[in-house]
């Protein structure tokens, strides 16, 4: 197709996620065309900087001759095969080894495969419940999560996801789910003090629990850092005490980790980060470093004990996908492994980190549309606002918020835009002159929009 008629195709027939058919006709997205490293290039040939990193995925850049290579000879040898009770595959074995041997010190001992974040999550929720099923605690049903939370869009996903807009449309959701608050220091109505703003939000978890009846819930899921929320960092005491609360009510933690795992936050995990081990973790996208769509639910020797020794028809997982662990993003996820341990992906993403928050607070300084600029790692918001001195919020689909990413856009930086923030997420194998270029075109950005 050509340029023209693959525009005029993509308004006719594409439904895109998260955006209203009609907008897609009235202002079409960008087609990309190719990808390089950290950068992209769209369709009429402009070059930008990635500034989105695909989508929190692309997390080795573009064009890694590695990833296709294994991709390649894989696809060579065995295009696909399934991993359903009676047949598995080399690649699927190998990666499985692999992923508990690298999240050996959380307390890992195996994986479940599945397609991506929003499976990965639907996997972990299932297998909490049918655990307390397994130790004779049925009635512990319930599924605890924060506001602002994100957890892709399956029906659990979905319900124990803590924005409204995910949420409404497809209502009514699953029974049993709760919300509680989100440690958020720019904006809670409760303190300024970060460490007191953790016990206030936990405590909270903890009466929750204790109100449903601790024998009624099965989990409590959480990302380490809330990624779609708008990187909502929480304070440093936050998860070693939601740790402490469930752990005194007997609850399963679950971190969804679809985000922050394999490096983005400047820690393999985001578990880590916070020296906290969970009892099951959510991943994808990092994974295989979105060559390829694979998820897995990562599963603590705790957990997979009761399995183990559960009755036959009762322990066996009767959840799982027809490409359960695909042997093409097996091997992409291998590939990526390899990548992520022999180049330093992770200290990197911690260096170039620093230095992007440092330019961008630096520019929050001294710009009236940014109110506040939080992050670790790789994963940044610039949360704008109609007025600094009141954190007035601007509205959904603020035109400011739009005009400072097509600015960035004609600069040459791809930024993505998530009501009042501006969210970054690059390839965590970024270079500090890459980071200058992002940062470069968001300040000629923010300077054109609010002089
Ligand atoms: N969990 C989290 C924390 C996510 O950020 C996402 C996607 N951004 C998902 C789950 C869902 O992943 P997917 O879109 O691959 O289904």
């Amino acid at each position: 197709m050509t340029t023209a008629e693959l525009k005029a195709a993509n308004a006719q027939y594409l439904w895109h996620p998260m955006a209203h058919p009609k907008a897609m006709q009235q202002t079409p997205p960008d087609i990309i065309a190719r990808g390089e490293g950290s950068w992209i290039w769209d369709i009429d040939g402009h070059k930008m900087i990635d500034g989105v990193g695909g989508l929190w995925s692309a997390n080795l850049g573009f064009g890694r001759k590695d990833i296709r290579d294994a991709i390649v000879e894989q696809l060579d040898e065995l295009a696909f095969y399934n991993t359903f009770r009676g047949t598995t595959h080399p690649r699927a074995i190998e990666l499985s080894a692999r992923l508990v041997k690298l999240m050996e010190p959380d307390g890992v001992t195996s994986v479940f495969f599945s397609n991506g974040g929003s499976d990965a999550v639907e996997g972990a929720l299932k297998l909490a419940r049918q655990y307390w099923k397994l130790k004779g605690q049925g009635d512990r049903t319930k599924y605890i999560s924060l506001r602002m939370g994100y957890h892709g869009v399956h029906f659990g996903g979905m319900s124990v996801n803590g924005n409204t807009n995910f949420r409404r449309n497809y209502e009514p959701l699953l029974p049993g789910c709760f919300h509680v608050d989100t440690p958020w220091v720019y904006r809670n109505p409760y303190t300024e003090n970060p460490e007191r703003l953790a016990e206030i939000c936990a405590e909270q978890l903890d009466r929750e629990i204790s109100f449903q009846g601790s024998d009624t819930v099965a989990a409590f899921i959480a990302e380490p850092v809330q990624g779609s929320g708008g990187v909502i960092v929480p304070p440093a005491n936050y998860w070693p005490l939601i740790r402490k609360v469930c752990d005194k009510h007997g609850v399963l933690l679950i971190a969804d980790e679809v985000v922050t795992g394999f490096g983005r936050t400047g820690h393999m995990f985001g578990t880590r980060l916070w020296g906290v081990k969970a009892d099951m973790w959510c991943l994808a996208k990092g994974i295989s470093s979105g060559y390829v769509p694979l998820g897995a639910t990562a599963i603590s020797a705790n957990v997979a004990e009761v399995f183990q020794q559960g009755d036959a028809s009762l322990g066996s997982v009767t959840h799982g996908y027809t490409y359960s662990g695909h042997p093409i993003a097996a091997a992409a996820a291998l590939a990526t492994l390899d990548a992520l341990e022999k180049e330093d992906v992770v200290g990197n993403a911690a260096r170039q980190g620093d230095y992007l928050m440092q330019r961008l607070k630096d520019l929050g300084q001294r710009n009236r549309l940014i109110g506040d600029v939080r992050g670790v790692g790789l994963m940044v918001c610039l949360e704008m606002v109609a007025d600094k001195a009141t954190k007035a919020s601007f509205a959904r689909g603020a035109k400011e918020v739009t005009e400072v990413a097509r600015e960035a856009y004609r600069l040459g930086a791809m930024v993505r835009t998530s009501g009042p923030n501006i969210i970054l997420s690059p390839a965590l194998t970024i270079s500090r002159s890459e980071i200058d270029v992002l940062c470069d075109a968001l300040e000629g950005a923010f300077k054109k929009v609010a002089p």
